[in-house]
């Protein structure tokens, strides 16, 4: 086990707080982990997030083995450890955050609206309902979640990754300003989505500010 787990641990309470106060989560919804080595740090099943503590975190195996702390990981430990051995992300959050849930009501999908959802991976997948905590819902976020860094569950909330908690952190709110821009736009009119020519050219952009200049890639 890395000798800096407790930092670990430490940083996913931060974390789970930064989510409840900021109302991605509401009480006991939602769980944070993060992964160092072979180990992964995960908040507790029943945790109020608003109130994590380094206490509220457990240390499990990639087998799921606890390996350290005295509480019970969250009922979706399948669906974070899924995600880690099928990829080579290092945090994984989840929310029931308001906008995004109310995107999986409506739609299969969030279309790409906004070039800054190329961060995301472009177009945000709603999976299919499956009750929580289960394998069904696990396998089916996993899936969905390869090449890209967020994923919709219909009927329940959102799930962000990222190189670490602060990236996971960013990509679940980015994710519900965008699930927020596309509501409001939809009760207006019909949103338009970005073409495959307008999303390769930002990509361009990008790609250019990061080798063929000295400018900082800020996408401002
Ligand atoms: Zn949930």
């Amino acid at each position: 086990m890395p000798a800096d787990v407790d930092e670990l641990r430490q940083s996913v309470a931060t974390t789970a707080r930064h989510l409840g106060r900021r109302g991605l989560v509401l009480g006991t919804a939602g769980n944070v982990s993060a992964r160092a080595g072979d180990v992964v740090a995960v908040t507790a099943t029943g945790l109020v997030l608003a109130d994590a503590t380094i206490e509220d975190v457990t240390v499990v195996g990639m087998d799921a083995v606890v390996r350290a702390g005295a509480c019970e990981p969250t009922s979706e430990l399948g669906l974070h450890l899924g995600i880690y051995a099928s990829s080579e992300v290092r945090a994984v959050v989840h929310a029931h955050s308001s906008a995004a849930v109310s995107v999986s009501i409506v739609a299969d999908e969030l279309p790409p609206v906004h070039y800054a959802q190329l961060a995301l991976g472009g177009t945000v997948p709603v999976v299919p309902f499956a009750p929580f905590g289960t394998t069904a819902l696990a396998d089916a976020v996993v899936a969905a979640m390869r090449s890209r860094s967020a994923v919709i569950m219909a009927h329940h909330g959102s799930v962000a990754t990222g190189r670490d908690l602060d990236s996971a952190l960013s990509n679940i709110e980015l994710l519900e300003w965008l699930c927020g821009v596309y509501l409001s736009a939809a009760a207006v009119a019909t949103p338009r989505t970005m073409t495959e020519v307008q999303l390769a050219a930002t990509l361009d952009e990008v790609v250019r500010r990061a080798y063929g200049t000295a400018a900082p890639v800020r996408g401002d």
